[in-house]
């Protein structure tokens, strides 16, 4: 799949997925008896219970890739996109960094 249809496919999932922001039930702060958070999960349409076995740390991870934050990546991937294919006619050297951003954005994929 290239780069293009990966990020289409990222938009789709994190928009089934509700698109929103998803966070620890955590208010302990720096004193959270669970460190690093407590692992309860919370967003609009999700509710992610410590039962599930996951880790507090797994927790935070959960959170930290939420929907939402695919999409401003989804966005932010394609910006890239969009002034790689902008003007063909720019500087090389400019067009070389786009490209070679572009390959590390899809080696994340595996491509
Ligand atoms: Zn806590």
């Amino acid at each position: 799949m290239d780069l293009k249809a990966q990020i289409n496919a990222d938009e789709q999932l994190a928009h089934n997925a509700g698109g929103g922001e998803w966070k620890t039930l955590c208010t302990h702060g720096d004193d959270c008896p669970d460190y690093p958070s407590c692992s309860e999960i919370e967003g609009k349409d999700i509710k992610i219970y410590p039962e599930g076995g996951h880790s507090a740390w797994q927790a935070d991870h959960i959170t930290r890739h939420d929907p939402a934050r695919v999409l401003r990546e989804v966005a932010a991937k394609r910006a890239i996109l969009a002034e790689f294919e902008r003007d063909p006619q720019a500087d090389d050297q400019y067009l070389a960094g786009l490209a070679f951003a572009l390959e590390r954005l899809a080696e994340v994929y595996g491509n």
